[in-house]
């Protein structure tokens, strides 16, 4: 699945209940003949299971089976019906019993196949959980229609049907759907026999699929159209609702070019005679890798690629090659319990990163999982409510806490980190190995490293402290003439970081940047000597892709910035990481961070000017309450990239590089931000002439910043207007940046009137975190955000349960905005008698990271006042 939280894109998935248990194994699935019928205008839904069971625990005449909030009219076990059933919505399962005496016949069928069969009937919701319906209007005829669809990672399935819901308990499926016949019927598998029965419906009987986990079932009935591509063995479609197959034209060609590369690569085939992909309307995360049948939000899979922005192009490139590759790495072999999920996920982050620089290797896709990947998972990692890559899963509520960048961004820097260790070559051998044998199976995270291990002829298991343990470490360097001092403690951000021998040792490899070529060492004990005479040593995390963080001397840290210049991009960002991480935990102060971002004031590369953005908006993010601090470092900005900037031009000209396009971009958005006055003038006309309707000119990639600053400054007749461009454009981006942009009016009517949005329909589910991200970046849209909370709390609960996808996001968004103690023990009082178990860690997360910025506000206040004071003075 691809991850909201990632762009943070990702809704984190929310549980129903408190406890909900893990299946025992007495029974398991073999194979399920499930026949569902969609009603599309009652939204009503029935079926019949048929699943071929093997019974492992004879003496229990009670089948337990995963079930929610489905009306089961019957069941039986080899034409015995069952005497009673118990349904346990709580914990999402359902008790068929059967008469005592059929304990002999199961006693008989020990270890034979039997069929369970299974009636009942259900609801299409609304929630964009299990068989769902999401909503959508035709502009072609202005009616409102609906596609049923499916969503059913990670517990889901048991939503749409009565099932096994574990991912070990793989099992085949055959999949028949019945509708009325004005919709198009889809699956994971392609379509055996199609045919009217005599009521009118129309039957769609799909192919038996491979053995799959149930979390990859997927079928979809609805009005729809595709482009199709033959450029792999197997046919590759995009699905659309009417009137839009042209904009998956480039998903459609990437996504076969995708498989044909993983095949090569990974010398496995992809064993599905077909690969759709279909946009969604409604859609709770990015995307999902249902086997044969991928399901997207429209806006991670839809685009025109000659008026798309590269930022555009390049998600959506990332969210389909991050799906295929899963079609491998999850579908074909799955992790054993989701615990071990950072199996699937890590692995489709760094596969979709290894595709991306091959097909694009002027992306710069390693520079940017410096600023991006390494980043993201620093930022949540440091915090001490982390958690491991592999977590104990004691009940399954707990495993949405886990769809969240440490499985997808530590995971896939920990993969980098060991492929740089052994080598390219040795490692996707390695994985290659891991997958061939392990195929139609479910696996762990020793397994992985018995075969990277066999790959790389080194026993390489130790390296397996990294998934086993929270956190990661920080290197400090104590430099003597002859040698250097290496030695580790864990990072913290919440305490001045001390180096203690209770310190969790991990073993890091470690390169070192010296005059003479890169020192490759692998770090295993707390500290090490290495005999280098001072002349010949540069840097620590040479390329920056090892994952700690590096505290030098200060000389040294003004040395390796007076000679920044002669650096790589990819050490300068690995510096500027190491800077930015060092003053969250009070290790430097912040002036001493902003004077360092100077020496980078002559960089061309649009990747460090995209890092120094968002240090300063991190600063700005504590100091948001603090004005007058804000305003000294929106000079400081101004001071800094001005000249370039207009040095540059904004105007972005077909003849400009790639490069060249990005830097006026990033400076463009940078100087809004800092409110040039300058920039301010151009912005303004540029906003006037898109209201006009005189778009040529404006840069795609410039309008979500011509919208926002139009929100920070307009009036009631800017938001009327961006209300509009909301409501009606049918670029999918403009609408989104239109939406946002409705959060930034500040003027009090104004910012309740987009607030009283937030639970109606003019803001669709799958979109409330856009909104809420516009309103939380002013002081008062954080505290109107936070009351709105407080008062709406049961209004919320009604449209977004516990349960529905978006309730943590809710609740970060509107938490983690502050950055005082007050604000902390509010939070914690409205929360204290509040059931919070399925969104606790995110809760966690908010509460840790304001007591963070609080104590990093306090700390460097004055200092930094002072400094930018003085600094801009001179300026
Ligand atoms: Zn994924």
């Amino acid at each position: 699945m691809y991850s909201l939280h990632l762009l943070y894109f990702c809704c984190i998935i929310c549980f129903a209940f408190a406890f909900v248990n893990v299946l025992d194994t007495n029974v398991i699935p073999i194979h399920y003949n499930l026949l569902l019928y969609a009603n599309m205008t009652s939204f009503e839904t029935q079926g019949i299971v048929k699943i071929d069971v093997i019974v492992n625990n004879p003496a229990i005449n009670v089948i337990r089976i995963n079930s929610y909030k489905l009306g089961i009219l019957g069941a039986s076990l080899e034409g015995i019906k069952s005497t009673s059933i118990k349904i346990n919505d709580e914990q999402q399962f359902i008790d068929i019993e059967f008469p005592s005496d059929t304990i002999s016949p199961i006693k008989k069928l020990l270890k034979s196949k039997s069929v369970l069969e299974i009636i009942f009937q259900g609801k299409l919701s609304d929630d964009m959980l299990g068989f769902y319906r999401a909503q959508y209007k035709d502009k072609n005829t202005n009616t409102s229609e609906i596609i049923a669809t499916t969503h059913m990672e990670p517990i889901y399935a048991r939503r749409a049907f009565p099932c096994f819901d574990e991912p070990k308990l793989k099992a085949t499926y055959s999949i028949t759907l019945l509708s009325d016949p004005a919709y198009t019927h889809l699956s994971n598998m392609d379509v055996k026999e199609s045919f009217m029965m005599e009521n009118g419906l129309k039957v769609t009987k799909f192919n038996r699929s491979p053995k799959m986990s149930s979390y990859l079932v997927a079928f979809v009935v609805a009005k729809l159209e595709y482009i199709e591509t033959n450029n792999f063995r197997v046919p590759v479609r995009v699905y659309t609702i009417p009137g839009h197959k042209e904009e998956g034209k480039y998903a459609a060609t990437l996504a076969a070019e995708t498989l044909k590369f993983f095949e090569n690569v990974l010398k496995i085939r992809y064993p599905l005679p077909k690969l759709d992909n279909i946009a969604i309307p409604e859609f709770s995360a990015g995307a999902m890798e249902n086997w044969g049948l991928i399901t997207y939000r429209t806006s991670d899979l839809l685009l025109d690629k000659n008026s798309s922005t590269l930022k555009k192009i390049q998600r959506v490139t990332e969210v389909i090659q991050h799906e295929v590759a899963h079609q491998w790495f999850g579908n074909l072999v799955t992790m054993q319990e989701w615990g071990q999920l950072w199996l699937n996920e890590g692995f489709a982050t760094w596969m979709s990163h290894f595709a991306m620089s091959k097909f694009y290797p002027f992306w710069n896709v390693e520079e940017r999982s410096i600023s991006e990947t390494l980043r993201a998972a620093f930022s949540l990692d440091m915090l001490a409510s982390s958690h491991p890559i592999e977590v104990n899963i004691d009940n399954e509520s707990d495993i949405q806490q886990i769809f969240d960048a440490i499985s997808y961004s530590k995971g896939s820097s920990l993969l980098k980190m060991i492929s740089d260790k052994i080598g390219e070559t040795a490692f996707i051998t390695g994985i290659s190995y891991y997958l061939k044998n392990n195929m139609y199976k479910t696996t762990n995270t020793s397994t992985l490293f018995k075969y990277l291990s066999f790959a790389a002829n080194e026993d390489i298991s130790y390296i397996r402290e990294w998934t086993t343990k929270p956190g990661f470490p920080l290197i400090s360097v104590v430099e003597n003439k002859d040698n250097i001092i290496l030695t580790q403690s864990k990072f913290l951000a919440t305490t001045n970081t001390t180096i203690s021998t209770n310190d969790i040792l991990y073993p890091i490899p470690v390169q070192i940047l010296t005059k003479d070529g890169e020192r490759n060492i692998t770090m295993k004990e707390q500290s090490m000597k290495i005999e280098l005479n001072l002349e010949r040593f540069i840097k620590i995390n040479y390329n920056g892709s090892g994952f700690y963080v590096t505290k030098y001397s200060e000389e040294r840290l003004n040395k390796l910035f007076s000679m920044i210049n002669i650096l790589s991009v990819s050490d300068q960002l690995s510096l500027l990481n190491d800077i930015y991480f060092l003053t969250v935990s009070g290790s430097l102060s912040t002036d001493k961070l902003i004077n360092y971002l100077q020496y980078l004031k002559s960089s061309n590369s649009y990747l460090i000017w995209e890092m120094i953005y968002k240090i300063v908006i991190s600063v700005k993010e504590v100091y948001k309450f603090d004005y007058h601090i804000t305003n000294l470092l929106d000079k400081f900005v101004i001071s800094m990239a001005a000249q370039k900037f207009y040095f540059l031009g904004w105007e972005i000209s077909k003849d400009d590089s790639q490069d060249v396009k990005q830097l006026k971009i990033i400076l463009f958005i940078l100087l809004n931000n800092a409110n040039d006055p300058i920039i301010e003038v151009v912005s303004k006309e540029l906003y006037l002439n898109y209201k006009a309707n005189i778009t040529a000119k404006i840069p795609k990639a410039y309008i979500t910043t011509l919208f926002e600053q139009c929100g920070k400054r307009g009036d009631i007749e800017d938001y009327e207007f961006l209300l509009k461009v909301y409501k009606d454009s049918d670029d999918l981006n403009i609408q989104q940046s239109a939406l946002m942009s409705l959060g930034y009016f500040k003027e009090s009517d104004l910012l309740h009137k987009t607030i009283s949005m937030l639970l109606t329909d003019d803001v669709l589910k799958q979109d409330i975190h856009i909104l809420m991200s516009g309103i939380r970046s002013s002081p008062e849209g954080t505290y109107q955000l936070w009351e709105w909370l407080k008062l709406n709390w049961v209004d919320i609960l009604k449209r977004y349960p516990v349960g529905s996808s978006s309730l943590g996001s809710i609740v970060k968004l509107c938490t983690i905005g502050f950055v005082s103690q007050e604000q902390y023990s509010q939070i914690k009082y409205f929360f204290k008698d509040k059931s919070v178990i399925t969104y606790s860690k995110l809760l966690d997360q908010s509460l840790e990271m304001i007591i963070i910025k609080s104590t990093w506000r306090d700390r460097d206040f004055m200092r930094l006042s002072n400094y930018l004071n003085n600094t801009n003075n001179i300026h």
